[in-house]
């Protein structure tokens, strides 16, 4: 039992497993199952990997640490709290459209309003 742990905890850890323990992985259905979870994950991460430009952290943390240096622009804040609340109107409007066209196409097509 102990065992399925701390390979499980290897296993999440990115950690390379011993021989044994590579063994117990193949005989082990839990232990097997983490190990192909981890490994779609890694596969995954690794495919999305390069879609991030180089630097983007740099820059998204320089731009907060801007934000953070200049908290007393409440008037920009008041700005984007207004800006995503027309967002939200939008968004909702789009959705009663997209049910309405949705409700009169299926009335156009035979059935009952
Ligand atoms: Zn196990």
């Amino acid at each position: 039992m102990s065992r399925c742990n701390d390979v499980q905890e290897k296993i999440a850890r990115g950690e390379a497993l011993s021989e044994d323990q590579r063994e117990h992985t193949t005989a082990c259905a839990s232990c097997a199952s983490v190990m192909a979870d981890f490994s779609m994950l890694e596969a995954a991460l690794n495919a999305f990997g390069p879609a991030v430009p180089t630097g983007f952290a740099d820059r998204v943390m320089a731009h907060v640490a801007t934000e953070v240096v200049t908290p007393s622009h409440t008037s920009g804040r008041w700005v984007s709290l207004t800006l995503a609340y027309a967002a939200g109107v939008v968004a909702a409007l789009n959705v009663a459209s997209f049910l309405a066209r949705v409700f009169i196409a299926s009335v156009a097509f035979g059935g009952t309003p």
